[in-house]
């Protein structure tokens, strides 16, 4: 009897060595594993070309003719068999390098045959090499799906001879087998309600499909079981977290948040910052503990939010702290709070790497005794020497810059982990948050403070760098400031360090300080001494100088309403999320805003996309929804390591419609059943085991 975890070996066909290719090229060890290797493309084997379509560079095809003539051609090293095949349009030649003796004798003259194969094109004739090839007679008798599975594959595979033609036949041979103990994995109310095909039908349909109708139904069926099993895993892990992990309840809503409410609030809040406010005071107020990730696009006023949360945490008598990525951005969230806060009794403090040992002391013995409430700063914050006497809440900003080994750190800085708001403007596609992160809560600010104009965005060649130069004299003629990017991809970048001193140059030279406008230019730069670069921001910030030539170290959080225009050096150099982060910069003021993305003239296709969404749209999740199809899943932030996108047949990208549909089916049968006890679930509750021993995610994710 064959079983799903029966090994390979015991199907009709698998040798000992082919055993041994499948398992170290594919991973296959199982018939479930076999079952599960999913076709990448099907071919029509329902098309027939005649010689006279014949195109060169196509994939495969399929010709009916006859064999005219064979022979043996002798070359440098070894020979080759040729036939020559013809159909009423035309003729090719058959090639073959291997196994002559045996085809020449069986090869059939003037019989029709089906040929089928990729075409080569040689000085304007057409071969095909080793071509699979069936009498007419038998081809029509043999079980052919119309549309025939093209399996992944390695070159290993391919020289030790195992062919698509042998794939076909094993996973035949494993389904025809196999069949008798193909157990359902889905409760019959997913199968009728959704009307979904059973997972037998799926499976013999997804590799042998008899229409393209049904192939589409088998493949749906079975990406939404690999997505409902895993988002069923998640949100488990999520109620694991939510009942196990206790958190400091704050319980009340003080005089530190009211006051600040009803006289403070320099502004109405958006209703998205209000909804986003209410989840994390449901997080807090109970005996959790929480760990929301606050997605906002720049602009969208997540800073006040984290203020309003930490007034909370301040009003249940806990510390709080508040981590930005760079001095810059930590000196910037300082000068906020402080300034919001002027009016209260809260004391703040900034720590950074360049505060002096002394004011440090006083900052670590404040932090200890308990007079110090807010601790604003960089991962200086995560030292062993920073203790707190009740830190309550940590918020960290910007997540991407900080790693996982440093966010521990914040969960052991009081008895039980103080409550983590992690806040990022670096959207993360809905399908990809659902998938890396289902287990943490997720709040969204999806709504911009009102008045916010839309940055005009624009392409510009290099060529037209004189007219943009003129551009940016105008709009400083009328008091605005203007930000001038250079890519700086490697901080160690020589080359890139030389384009920024020449771009400066030219700037001084096209700016002059000594002209009639004395015009002020600032740099700042990763390889700047951090005071010199506070001073020059500070410089730009109070309006001192017009232009700021930067790096992208100003890529984060620095916030100049008066800097309205951003011009992109070299955009064609820079990810699309990181065109985004660059372009937040500006447009914080009233002013009409403008971004200026300069390229060479010379990009690539992708380049071309990344630039046209740019000059196309503001809207951060859009963006990071291109960016997800150009880059592929693996390669957005923070995602590498996630197990969660290892998927055999779904994709993240293109399935995203499923994946939300699965989780919203896992959700409402968590619902009802969380312990998946009743009777109608028990094929849940197996599958789940099963795929739990076999991939064994559980302990990956967590
Ligand atoms: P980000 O989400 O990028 O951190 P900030 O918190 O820095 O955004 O907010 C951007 C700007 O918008 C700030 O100047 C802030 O004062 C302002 N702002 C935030 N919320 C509102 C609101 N509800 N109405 C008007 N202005 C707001
Ligand atoms: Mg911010």
């Amino acid at each position: 009897m064959i079983y799903p975890h029966t090994p390979i070996t015991h199907i009709e066909g698998v040798t000992a060595n082919r055993a041994t290719l499948l398992a170290s090229e594919l991973g296959i060890k199982t018939c479930a594993d076999l079952v599960s290797f999913f076709p990448f493309r099907y071919i029509d084997r329902t098309q027939f070309y005649t010689i006279k379509e014949l195109e060169i560079n196509q994939s495969e095809v399929q010709i009916v003719g006859k064999i005219t003539h064979v022979k043996t051609v002798k070359q440098q090293r070894g020979s080759r068999l040729v036939a020559t095949f013809s159909d009423a349009t035309g003729t090719i030649e058959l090639v073959w390098f291997k196994g002559m003796q045996w085809l020449k004798d069986s090869l059939k003259i003037n019989e029709p045959y089906v040929v089928y194969g990729k075409t080569n094109h040689y000085k304007g004739r057409f071969s095909i090499p080793h071509p699979e090839m069936e009498l007419v007679k038998n081809y029509k008798k043999k079980v052919q799906s119309a549309m025939q599975p093209v399996y992944p594959s390695t070159e290993m595979l391919n020289n030790k001879g195992i062919s698509q033609k042998i794939m076909r036949t094993l996973l035949y041979n494993t389904l025809r087998q196999l069949n008798p103990q193909l157990q359902e994995t889905l409760p019959a109310s997913f199968l009728s309600t959704a009307a979904m095909l059973p997972k037998k039908t799926a499976l013999y349909q997804v590799h042998f499909p008899e229409t393209q109708a049904l192939l589409a139904k088998a493949s749906y069926r079975l990406k939404f079981e690999e997505f409902f099993y895993i988002q069923l895993q998640l949100l488990q892990q999520k109620q694991l977290r939510k009942s196990k992990l206790k958190g400091y309840p704050f319980a009340k809503v003080g005089g530190y948040f009211n006051s600040f409410y009803e006289e403070s609030l320099p502004f109405e809040l958006t209703g998205a910052q209000m909804r986003v406010l209410k989840e994390i005071r449901k997080d807090v107020s109970a005996n959790t503990h929480m760990n929301r990730l606050l997605q906002g696009d720049v602009g969208s006023g997540k800073t006040i939010v984290a203020l309003l949360s930490i007034l909370l945490a301040l009003d249940n008598g806990y510390q709080a702290a508040f981590m930005a990525p760079t001095e810059i951005l930590a000196a910037q969230h300082y000068t906020a709070l402080t300034t919001l806060l002027k009016e209260t009794d809260i004391n703040i403090a900034l720590l950074t790497g360049s505060v002096p040992a002394k004011k440090r002391r006083e900052i670590h013995a404040a932090l200890e005794d308990g007079s110090l409430h807010i601790l604003i700063g960089t991962h200086a914050l995560l030292e062993d020497k920073v203790q707190f006497q009740n830190l309550g809440l940590a918020i960290i900003d910007e997540q991407h810059r900080f790693g996982v080994a440093q966010r521990s750190k914040l969960w052991k800085k009081n008895t039980l982990p103080p409550h983590i708001l992690v806040m990022t403007a670096t959207p993360i596609p809905r399908t990809l948050a659902m998938s890396v992160y289902g287990d943490l809560d997720i709040s969204v600010i999806d709504e911009l403070p009102p008045g916010r104009k839309d940055i005009q965005t624009v392409h510009r060649y290099d060529s037209n760098r004189l007219a943009v130069f003129q551009f940016l004299k105008s709009e400083i003629a009328k008091g605005r400031q203007v930000y001038v990017v250079y890519p700086l991809i490697k901080e160690s970048e020589t080359m890139d360090y030389k384009d920024l001193m020449d771009g400066y140059e030219s700037i001084v030279r096209e700016f002059p300080p000594d002209g009639p406008q004395k015009y002020q230019i600032s740099i700042v730069h990763g390889k700047m001494k951090p005071a010199d670069k506070a001073y020059e921001m500070a410089r730009f910030v109070k309006g001192e100088t017009q232009i700021m030539v930067a790096t992208t170290v100003i890529e984060v959080g620095v916030n100049v309403p008066n800097a309205s225009v951003m011009v992109i050096e070299s955009a064609e150099r820079f990810g699309l999320s990181q065109l985004h982060q660059l372009r937040g910069r500006v447009g914080r003021g009233a002013d009409q805003s403008f971004c200026v993305l300069l390229t060479s003239v010379k990009l690539s296709s992708d380049a071309k996309t990344r630039l046209q969404t740019m000059v196309e749209t503001s809207d951060g999740f859009k963006i990071a929804e291109v960016d997800l199809k150009l880059r592929g899943p693996g390669n957005i932030m923070g995602t590498q390591q996630s197990g969660v996108l290892q998927l055999k047949i779904a994709d993240v990208v293109h399935d995203g419609d499923i994946l939300q549909k699965a989780r919203t089916m896992a959700i409402a049968l968590l619902e009802e059943d969380p312990l998946l006890e009743k009777p109608e679930n028990q094929v849940v509750l197996k599958a789940f085991i099963a795929i739990q021993k076999r991939t064994g995610l559980w302990s990956k994710i967590s």
